[in-house]
């Protein structure tokens, strides 16, 4: 589609900020709403219910009310599959619209809204639909006069509150499993990004998930929030964000009714390259494009990029020959490949910490500053330091922008210390033609998911989540299950 195209679409359209509660649109009981703007040039793109304690009650209550009579958990995993095959399948065909939403609410770069976050959460709920019904329960292999059937039933109500850097797709992570395995859930998006989630929820009521399953209340942290992570009748909480919040969350679990929670949060991961890295232009082609695809703001990225010595001239004379390629642009312009920061907020942080990277001495060799000041939205260049210490604030916190710290090494054993001296480990990096060395550092390095000779693979089949402060469970793969069904054990005396 021509981007003028794009232009003329978002222009034209009027998102609907209600919440979706019962399988249907409704304002907060309070009346209350709040304005929501698009990073791309700070337009209104309308108003959103801001829901409180009193919204999230009637979504719990429609949830639990869903859960109790069974009109979905009761349904043969063949009958769910079916419908969430079907869901997917109307994600497919609303695609344009879904990636126009999240372009919009969150100023990623339409290519990319389009190519990988639609495919990508269609794929997770055809997925988790495909599997349902090819999971077995098991018989524990106890004595001849008993038998002990170990069965997975559903935790009951799944409460779900998501980040916004990747609005759909975390919530394909947490939605689709939860109700593959007969859930109902209360969805809480971030409410810098609530727009796709609440089209989406329309669009699995379409499917034939019966009202009440799937419920959206948008809203803030601490409103709608955390009246979920409190809520007595929430059964078990998924989060994705801060580890901040994440804290926060566990804290909340705790002190109302010891629901699961499962918290999947920061990242500041490491990206180690070796003198015998077995091909250079792709290393720096993955560190590069890995840091500054979605603006920087994965919490994946590999902020530090660890170089030998011996090859860190050679390597960021590549590098920088390629940063100029992520100038930020408009981000219904189909060949930008930067877009919007989030917010003001989130871009007074990054530059926040670009400004300490400057003042701690470490040598800033590209970006630095605002981009595309006249748009009205929030723009930053790709940065790049070089010569950064482990100690410097930019080596150690996550600043969930576009900018890169890279730390000279000379002793390998020394770079993994330094890259596990963080209270992160989500991910991890390491390029090396030595099988033995690749074997033993991805075995040193602290890290849920640690990439060797290549950062970008990324596979529904394949866990995802961190070890330490980076959270707890994993979403994605058949191990999502664990998460959002219970284990029971039922003794039958035999004869
Ligand atoms: P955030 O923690 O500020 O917010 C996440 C969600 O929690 C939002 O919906 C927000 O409204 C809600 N929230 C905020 N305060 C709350 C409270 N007191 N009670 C209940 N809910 C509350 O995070 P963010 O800025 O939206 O997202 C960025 C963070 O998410 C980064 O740290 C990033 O690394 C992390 N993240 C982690 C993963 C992962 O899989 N590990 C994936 C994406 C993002």
């Amino acid at each position: 589609m021509a981007d003028k195209q794009w232009h003329q679409r978002a222009a034209a359209l009027q998102p609907d900020g209600r919440a979706f509660i019962g399988g249907e649109r409704v304002w907060a009981s309070s009346g209350q709403r709040f304005d929501n703007h698009s990073p791309i040039d700070a337009r209104l793109l309308g108003q959103v219910a801001r829901c409180d304690a009193a919204d999230v009650d009637a979504a719990v209550a429609a949830a639990r009310a869903a859960f109790e009579d069974r009109r979905w958990a009761g349904q043969a995993p063949a009958a769910r599959k079916r419908i969430l095959i079907k869901f997917a399948d109307l994600i497919v065909q609303h695609t344009e619209e879904l990636a126009l939403l999240e372009t919009l609410d969150m100023g990623k770069p339409i290519q990319y809204s389009l190519s990988v976050d639609l495919p990508s959460v269609a794929n997770c709920i055809r997925w988790y639909g495909e599997a349902i019904d090819k999971v077995y329960d098991e018989i524990a292999p106890t004595a001849e006069h008993s038998l002990a059937l170990i069965t997975r039933e559903p935790v009951g109500v799944v409460a779900a509150i998501v980040p916004w850097n990747y609005p759909l797709i975390i919530t394909g992570w947490k939605i689709a499993p939860a109700l593959a395995a007969g859930n109902s859930v209360v969805l809480k998006p971030s409410e810098k990004s609530p727009l796709s989630a609440l089209r989406l929820a329309e669009l699995a009521l379409q499917a034939g998930i019966p009202p009440g399953v799937f419920n959206v209340v948008p809203g803030y942290g601490n409103e709608a929030g955390a009246a979920l992570a409190l809520h007595m009748d929430v059964d078990c909480i998924g989060f994705t964000g801060s580890t901040r919040v994440g804290k926060q969350i566990l804290q909340m679990a705790g002190q109302s009714n010891l629901k699961r929670a499962w918290a999947e949060l920061g990242g500041k991961s490491a990206n180690i390259v070796c003198a015998d890295c077995p091909d250079l232009d792709k290393a720096v082609e993955a560190a590069i494009g890995a840091i500054y695809f979605n603006q920087g703001e994965s919490c994946n990225a590999p902020s530090r990029l660890f170089v030998e010595e011996s090859i860190k001239e050679a390597f960021l004379e590549k590098a920088l020959a390629l940063v100029p390629r992520f100038a930020p642009g408009d981000p219904l312009d189909e060949a930008t490949v930067m877009g919007a920061i989030v917010d003001a907020t989130q871009m007074n942080s990054v530059m926040g910490y670009i400004d300490q990277g400057k003042r701690a001495g470490a040598r800033l060799l590209a970006g630095g500053a605002a981009a595309r000041v006249d748009s009205g939205g929030y723009y930053i260049a790709p940065t790049l330091f070089d010569q950064v210490d482990s100690g410097m604030t930019i080596a150690r916190e996550e600043i969930f922008g576009p900018v890169l710290s890279v730390l000279g090494f000379t002793d390998l054993k020394e770079a993994v210390r330094q890259a596990n001296a963080t209270p992160y480990g989500l991910q991890a990096g390491l390029w090396t033609a030595d099988l033995s060395k690749a074997v033993q550092t991805a075995r040193a390095l602290r890290a849920g998911t640690v990439h060797v000779n290549q950062y970008d693979s990324d596979d529904i089949t394949v866990p995802f989540g961190g070890y330490k402060q980076s959270g707890n469970g994993r979403d994605k793969s058949l191990h999502a299950f664990d998460k959002y069904t219970e284990l029971k054990t039922t003794w039958i005396q035999i004869g």
